[in-house]
């Protein structure tokens, strides 16, 4: 099977399907997938329970209208094909190859976990692993969940986990007290954002917040117990069934780098006004350009829809809406920056590649992350690094590879039909 579109766009969260409504609205042919089972990105998850929120319902009753749109759900992309194209696998066709006019890469991010001793314990996920697990219909009524890392996901994974009847015994955020105190009072300037938090936290009444404070050590025979948290000169520890931790998000450009995109040293795909990438044809919005939250990934995606297809009216006003969530994406990252304390490795019998079970110690000892994983298969298993990779990342100062394809581990008979087509040359 073999299609051809206008436009596709990889990715169903808030960039993906602002992109593909504002193309679509001008009349081009419009493909969007998304290797969940459910168009919302990782914002608007959903799963039992969990219907669409509100702004997903909107974007999706206009895509419905819209009959040049094709929405690709479970379907993920496994490697890029030349001229245009891509090898998909979906859950349903198997694998497919479709092509377009141009691409437009709406990935998102993915949370930064940072291992500890422990973590690896039944009952240790990441924060916004804990939001997708609960959403996708894991039990956690009674439960006592301790959430921990940086940022504002883990204020997320607190509201959605006392909506599902979990108790939250603390909030553990590493940033100090004086960044926080300081993030907190900017919301002043942006009220909607300042009614969210604080709709979320519930003031924070009957749960400990935190600050300045990060997770040691996850304890537990067999599945979690016990955590015990690094408080400045003190520990705390805290009896408790789930541990949610993680350390704010990395952009996800494994597509956007295997097609040759300039990426910044922050790891965020570059983009010029228009969304437009360093790659003809190839646009980008949303987390993978940066992190700023749904707001943002909305505004940038509609501008790279309409880029896409070509329309040239005046986007002064979603410019100026980008340049105010791009203000405010620069405060979140200012006040949760990690701290010395979260920066530091852990000790070397930690593991650091929970797929292939290799420790701080034995990576360390090498040069590069080529080395290290030749060497001892880090990054080599299901994840392809994408956990230990950024943990390496942090810690050594090491740049991963470009990623190959394929992508993710994929069905045999996807893999054949890259025999069919041409893979871009190196
Ligand atoms: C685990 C997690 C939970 C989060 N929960 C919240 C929350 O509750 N509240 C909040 O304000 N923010 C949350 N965030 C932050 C969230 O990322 C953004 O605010 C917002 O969803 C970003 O929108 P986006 O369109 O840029 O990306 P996303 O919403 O992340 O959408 C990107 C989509 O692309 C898909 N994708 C990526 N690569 C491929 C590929 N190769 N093939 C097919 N599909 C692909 C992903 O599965 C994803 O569905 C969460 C982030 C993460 C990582």
């Amino acid at each position: 099977m073999k299609q051809h579109f206008d436009i596709v766009v990889v990715g169903a969260g808030p960039a993906g399907l602002n992109a593909a409504q504002a193309a679509a609205r001008e009349g081009a042919t419009v493909a969007v997938l998304d290797d969940n089972p459910r168009a919302g990105g990782q914002i608007w998850r959903q799963g039992p329970g969990h219907p669409p929120q509100v702004p997903l319902q909107g974007l999706l009753a206009v895509l419905k209208t819209q009959t040049n749109v094709t929405l690709l759900p479970s379907t993920r992309v496994i490697a890029p094909l030349s001229p245009r194209g891509l090898l998909l696998e979906s859950a349903e066709h198997g694998g497919v190859s479709i092509s377009y006019d141009r691409l437009i890469l709406a990935t998102g991010a993915r949370e930064r976990l940072l291992p500890f001793a422990g973590w690896t314990l039944p009952g240790v996920t990441g924060a916004g692993a804990l939001q997708a697990l609960i959403k996708g219909g894991m039990p956690v009524r009674g439960e006592r969940i301790v959430i921990a890392g940086s940022g504002p996901l883990l204020i997320a994974a607190l509201a959605t986990a006392r909506a599902a009847g979990g108790r939250v015994l603390a909030v553990v955020e590493q940033a100090s007290a004086f960044e926080v105190a300081r993030f907190g009072a900017s919301l002043l300037g942006e009220p909607a954002k300042l009614r969210q938090a604080f709709t979320m936290t519930r003031g924070f009444a009957g749960v400990r917040y935190w600050t300045g404070s990060i997770v040691r050590k996850a304890h537990g025979d067999g599945r979690v117990e016990r955590v015990t948290i690094r408080r400045g000169e003190h520990e705390s520890t805290l009896d408790c069934d789930r541990i949610a931790c993680g350390y704010g998000l990395v952009p996800n450009i494994t597509l956007a780098q295997a097609l040759g995109c300039a990426i910044t040293e922050a790891g965020e795909i570059v983009v010029d006004d228009e969304q437009r990438t360093s790659v003809d044809g190839v646009l980008a919005a949303g987390e993978c350009t940066g992190v700023g939250g749904a707001e943002l990934a909305g505004v940038e995606g509609e501008i790279a829809g309409l880029a896409a297809s070509g329309v040239s009216a005046n986007r002064t006003a979603l410019q100026a809406q980008r340049a105010r969530w791009r203000r405010f994406a620069r405060r979140v990252e200012t006040a949760f920056a990690l701290q010395t304390a979260a920066r530091t490795p852990p000790d070397d019998a930690t593991l650091l590649c929970r797929c292939e079970d290799v420790s701080f110690g034995e990576v360390r000892a090498y040069p590069d992350w080529r080395e290290a994983k030749l060497h001892t298969r880090c990054g080599m298993g299901a994840c392809q690094g994408r956990i230990c990779g950024a943990a390496a990342s942090l810690y050594l100062g090491w740049q991963a590879a470009a990623p190959r394809p394929p992508f993710s581990p994929a069905q045999i008979g996807t893999l054949m039909a890259i025999s069919e087509e041409p893979l871009p040359a190196e």
